[in-house]
């Protein structure tokens, strides 16, 4: 496995360079990042919902063009669809709802990558739902782009 990959992150799908650095320091720890004891050794921003399953907060990379970028971390360390609680489906729409009332969302649209890195183009491995609303009035707008999966040159 490379330095850049191991079973908690993947520094190869990090986009700005302050996160690579992070991440570069988080790899070397080998531990994951997205883990409630860690989380808070890396993560900045304010906790702005917690259930039993899951922590809503902003990320602290945000996509270009969007005018929210929320991140929902399932609270157990989980990479697979798998492993995750039926219930927490239940409590995860739940505080979508509750998050597009308090920030009144005019749309968007949110994606859940799971497993192998190569294949999700996840920075953490640790099951997390991007939720995005685009920036679509502003002039220099660009579409948001979600990808999946890691092109081959950057798998190093
Ligand atoms: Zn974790």
């Amino acid at each position: 496995m490379s330095k850049n990959k191991n079973n908690f992150i993947n520094v190869n799908n990090s986009r700005e360079t302050d996160q690579i650095e992070v991440m570069k320091k988080i790899a070397d720890e080998a531990h994951c990042p997205f883990c409630e004891e860690n989380l808070r050794l890396y993560h900045k921003n304010p906790i702005l919902k917690e259930g039993e399953f899951w922590l809503a907060t902003k990320n602290q990379w945000p996509y270009k063009h969007t005018k929210h970028h929320m991140l929902l971390i399932y609270k157990k360390h989980a990479t697979k669809l798998s492993e995750l609680e039926s219930a927490a489906g239940s409590e995860l729409f739940s505080m979508i709802k509750e998050l597009e009332k308090e920030f009144k969302f005019e749309g968007g649209g949110f994606a859940m990558r799971f497993g192998d890195t190569d294949f999700s183009a996840g920075t953490v491995n640790h099951l997390h739902v991007q939720l995005v609303v685009p920036d679509a009035m502003a002039k220099d707008f660009e579409p948001v782009k979600i990808k999946l999966g890691l092109q081959w040159e950057r798998r190093i």
